[in-house]
């Protein structure tokens, strides 16, 4: 099966065999992908104009209630997403759940709050400003949505959600989607982008669908468009110095890996209600997705009488958890995407393993469950103990994209603050505690550099989202490493596809222009 690209309205063929797609627990082939050959400048131009014009002749409620459509296009398919999620990522119905259910949902939560911009084609940003003594003249600011496209390169965890949180908010923006996944695991997505176009719910090149390498994609992009790019720090780095994407000033933003962090507070003793709920966070971001997510914990950091407690605990429940063919239904821990992401995560191990022991695991060779060991894609959950702290060369810098974690030591928040911060730059650290003062002193050492901290106490106790799980309600991105990009945050996403502009003149001619503008403060509520 050859899954063809969708261009300028049309399902088109990559010339060349292409890539496969293989089932990572059997290695048998599902799919091949390719978009060799394909005009990808004349696609981009026919997303531009009828795409853009199409899409922006709407309000922003009409749009919003497209999406809403969307959603119960996706939503009467899951099913079928569960079971390409299986074959071609070797997910748990966890793992499917994750992807496709936040997918649904973040489509959803869209197409709810964009109502509230129900009128006008544009935003209007602030009060009107007097430029002149008699007050005849003034300015006004304004956000109107971008006339070109929004380019989504997707990473290869997260096909369902990573297409639709992306899409969601540029859609929205009035602004035509070109969705370009990761070749691995290209089906999942192709098969949602398919649903949407047979329902005939968008209008003529509103979306692009581009399945297999970028190849030259980012040569035609121009000013008026947009790059949202997913994935690794070094792929991100040739995108954003891409001759055309500098010589164009392209807006680009760039969401890339993460060594984040899990802290466990120096009143989480073993035994109190808060060393038992960061186990259990633990281990569930060691199972979910085989701790292929951007914001799976890295690095766990607790005081040094603890640490030891610490790993013991997570040891005893992992030597438990069942890792290996997501259909036995006892699985708690599937695969690897393939064998060169094995192959990754086994590389990264070993350097990690030059300076750190190992708590549990660490066999390159362990058995998984029902799996042929050879075929299949499996990397055995790992705990390390790094054991030289900030001087580690490798810990605070290598993300194996996979189950492995290390343990850190830490003897104060003055020697924790700047091992965290060794990250340079990461999406999400979470921080396990009562006590409000250290977790003041953790916030302001380390927010600068995280795009999320989430604090969870005793009164919380398990009713948190989880230091993994990205909610469309708040920001997603972080500095530095994790690629200086901003996502979500409800209808903030919605700043990327627009440009702001001022307009200076006649008052009453810009009283007339702002009236049917929706106010840019709705994207703050
Ligand atoms: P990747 O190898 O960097 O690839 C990401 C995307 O870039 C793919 O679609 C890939 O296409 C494309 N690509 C590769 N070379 C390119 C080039 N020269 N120009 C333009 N596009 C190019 O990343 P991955 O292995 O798919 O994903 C795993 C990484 O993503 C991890 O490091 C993870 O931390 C990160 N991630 C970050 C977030 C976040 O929100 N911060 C979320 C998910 C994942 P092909 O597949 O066709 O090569």
């Amino acid at each position: 099966m050859k899954l063809p690209n969708y261009l300028a309205d049309k399902w088109v063929a990559g010339s060349a065999p292409g890539t496969a797609l293989v089932d990572p627990v059997t290695g048998d082939e599902l799919a091949r992908i390719s978009s060799e050959g394909v005009d990808l400048h004349s696609a981009l131009e026919f997303a531009r104009t009828p795409g853009g014009p199409a899409l922006r002749q709407l309000t922003y409620g009409q749009r919003a209630e497209m999406l809403a459509k969307i959603g119960e296009v996706l939503a009467a398919n899951r099913d079928e997403y569960f079971r390409i999620s299986l074959l071609n990522l070797g997910a748990t119905q966890a793992d499917a759940s994750f992807d496709v259910d936040g997918a649904l949902y973040t489509m959803k939560y869209y197409a709810k709050i964009g109502g509230a911009l129900a009128d006008g084609q544009m935003l209007k940003e602030g009060a009107a400003l007097s430029l002149s003594k008699t007050g005849v003249f003034g300015g006004q600011h304004f956000l109107t949505p971008a006339k070109g496209v929004a380019v989504f390169i997707n990473a290869f965890n997260f096909p369902a959600w990573g297409f639709c949180e992306k899409a969601a908010p540029a859609l929205l923006s009035g602004v035509p989607i070109v969705v370009k996944p990761a070749s691995p695991t290209a089906w999942l997505a192709h098969r949602m982008v398919e649903d949407v176009v047979k329902a005939g719910i968008l209008p003529p090149g509103a979306i692009t669908l581009v399945c297999g390498s970028a190849g030259g994609l980012l040569d035609h992009v121009r000013e008026e468009d947009i790059v949202s790019f997913t994935g690794s720090a070094d792929t991100a780095a040739r995108v954003r110095s891409h001759t055309n994407v500098l010589r164009r000033s392209v807006r680009v933003n760039i969401e890339a890996d993460s060594i984040n962090s899990a802290i466990l507070g120096p009143d989480g003793a073993a035994g109190r209600d808060l060393f038992e709920l960061l186990v259990k966070e633990v281990l569930k971001e060691m199972s979910i997705k085989a701790g292929q997510k951007c914001t799976t914990i890295r690095r766990i950091f607790a005081p040094r009488p603890i640490l030891k407690a610490f790993g013991e605990a997570v040891s005893s429940r992992l030597s438990t958890t069942k890792v290996g063919n997501p259909r036995n239904a006892e699985v708690k821990v599937g695969p690897v995407v393939n064998k060169a992401q094995q192959a990754a995560c086994l590389e990264g191990l070993r350097k990690l393993r030059t300076e750190c022991s190992v708590v549990f695991g660490g066999d390159e060779h362990f058995q998984p469950v029902d799996a042929d060991s050879q075929r299949s894609a499996f990397v055995q959950p790992t705990v390390l103990l790094g054991n030289n702290g900030l001087a580690s060369k490798y810990v605070h810098d290598v993300e194996v994209f996979g189950p492995v974690m290390t343990l850190i030591a830490y003897d104060s928040p003055k020697d924790l603050i700047p091992m965290v911060r060794r990250g340079s730059g990461s999406l999400v650290a979470s921080v396990f505690s009562n006590d409000p003062g250290f977790l003041q002193e953790i916030v302001l050492g380390i927010g600068d550099l995280h795009g999320r901290i989430v604090a969870v106490d005793s009164t919380v106790g398990s009713q948190h989202t989880g230091h993994g799980n990205v909610v469309p309600s708040c920001l997603h991105g972080g500095p530095g490493r994790a690629g200086g990009g901003e996502e979500l945050a409800g209808l903030r996403a919605l700043l990327l596809y627009h440009r702001r502009f001022v307009v200076q003149g006649p008052v009453n001619y810009l009283k007339e222009l702002s009236a049917p503008c929706a106010d840019s403060n709705l994207l703050y509520s």
